[in-house]
């Protein structure tokens, strides 16, 4: 699609073959993906069991010994269908309700009528993502991840190209200072700047004490990162040539917006593990290549989609003084509704479609629950 109006474009990876797609412009800046690939598709760099560092597929939960439940999760994105996959391997019942008559969610993908595969969004993987890759793994998709080039490219505006290198024998952190100190996309005093901002940040004590580090970048979760930033001595030059472009990539909003804690937590993680920073993508459309297989394993071991079945309305009792607690969903297909009941329920939507569901009446108490669970979530990342 068109960059033409981008000042600077967060490219990750090296270009060889090439995917864009345009995500979103804001004041002149427009953020866009040209995925590059490894030119040998079928290369076994892409098969992780051979290839993956040790850890980087977590282990299997304990095995659960209560007693079998029904559980209705609402909801067919990754979210949705990873918490089915971990039900229906502890032993549980699985019904999935899926308002769209595809699966995948953002990360889905559906064929239309010509044939063509239509995907939401391009979507590329950090060597970070160990609960995806253990998921791809499991069900068999782990060999259709292509790994690119470890190294991130700016395409600014005039076609100028800038890049973050991490190519370099020696991993974390020294891949990540040598590409920061390399980089052409800042300037030498810019890069001074950038080098005291990160040097006060809590990236340094990731080094040495990594969970301490993520307690304090969760704490910087009301700040910008532009301000957090600004005030250790950053450069809005360095922001607008560098961290907008990767802010853009990450949350699809700018240094303005999006919080210290989101760009400190990937920061943390790239400064310690060489393979964060490193890229994946799909060897082709979701459909195919990630849902698809995710789909085969829910529906071999019984578990059932709901497609356009969606959940209008969440039921809630509250005995006096007690805790709200969940007793069915409303669920509609075209003209057809039906009350679902279940042991447990799972909503695996984001957070502003939750709490839509249940209304109206007004809710407070499933509020409450699903704002609580999120935030407790959050804390536990
Ligand atoms: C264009 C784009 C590009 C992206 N690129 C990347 C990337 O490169 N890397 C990355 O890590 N992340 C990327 N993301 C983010 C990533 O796609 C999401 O974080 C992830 O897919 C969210 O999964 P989820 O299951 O939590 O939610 P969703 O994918 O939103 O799934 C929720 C599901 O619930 C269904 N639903 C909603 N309401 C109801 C209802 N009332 N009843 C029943 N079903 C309902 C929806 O139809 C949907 O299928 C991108 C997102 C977009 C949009």
């Amino acid at each position: 699609m068109a960059t033409a109006s981008c000042s600077s474009t967060f490219v990750p990876g090296t270009c060889l073959g090439s995917v864009n797609s345009t995500i979103r412009r804001k004041k002149g800046v427009c953020f866009s993906r040209v995925a590059s690939i490894q030119a040998s598709l079928d290369s076994n760099v892409s098969d992780m069991r051979v290839n993956a560092p040790k850890g980087l597929f977590p282990p299997e939960p304990e095995l659960y010994r209560g007693p079998k439940l029904k559980v209705a999760i609402i909801g067919a994105g990754l979210a949705g269908m990873s918490t089915a996959v971990e039900l229906l391997d502890q032993g549980h019942e699985v019904d999935i309700y899926e308002s769209r008559q595809f699966i995948g969610g953002k990360v889905g993908s559906f064929v239309d009528r010509g044939g063509n595969h239509i995907e939401m969004g391009l979507h590329v993987f950090f060597g970070c993502y160990s609960n995806l890759f253990r998921l791809m793994k499991k069900v068999g998709a782990s060999e259709n991840l292509l790994v690119k080039d470890h190294t991130h490219t700016f395409v600014n505006k005039g076609g100028d190209i800038g890049e973050l290198d991490f190519r370099f024998p020696v991993g974390a952190p020294i891949h990540g200072i040598r590409a920061f100190l390399a980089t052409n996309q800042l300037k030498p005093y810019d890069k001074a700047r950038n080098a005291v901002a990160l040097a006060l940040s809590p990236v340094v004590r990731a080094l040495v004490d990594p969970d301490g580090a993520l307690q304090q970048i969760r704490d910087l979760d009301n700040v910008s990162f532009s301000d957090w930033f600004l005030s250790k001595g950053g450069t809005r030059a360095s922001i607008t040539r560098m961290w907008d472009p990767v802010a853009y990539a990450l949350g699809f909003i700018d240094c303005d917006n999006i919080s210290a804690r989101c760009m400190l937590t990937i920061f943390a993680l790239f400064a310690t593990k060489t393979e964060a920073s490193l890229l994946r993508m799909l060897k082709g459309s979701p459909d195919v290549y990630l849902s698809g297989p995710i789909r085969k394993y829910i529906t071999d071991r019984g578990g059932r989609f709901h497609l356009r079945w969606g959940c209008r309305q969440i039921h809630y009792e509250k005995p006096q003084n007690g805790e709200a607690y969940v007793t069915g969903i409303t669920v509609s297909k075209a003209t057809s509704r039906e009350i679902i009941t279940a042991d447990a329920y799972v909503a695996a939507l984001s957070l502003s479609l939750s709490l839509s569901l249940s209304l109206p009446p007004p809710p407070p108490q499933i509020n409450r629950l699903l704002v609580t669970s999120l935030k407790q979530r959050s804390q536990i990342r």
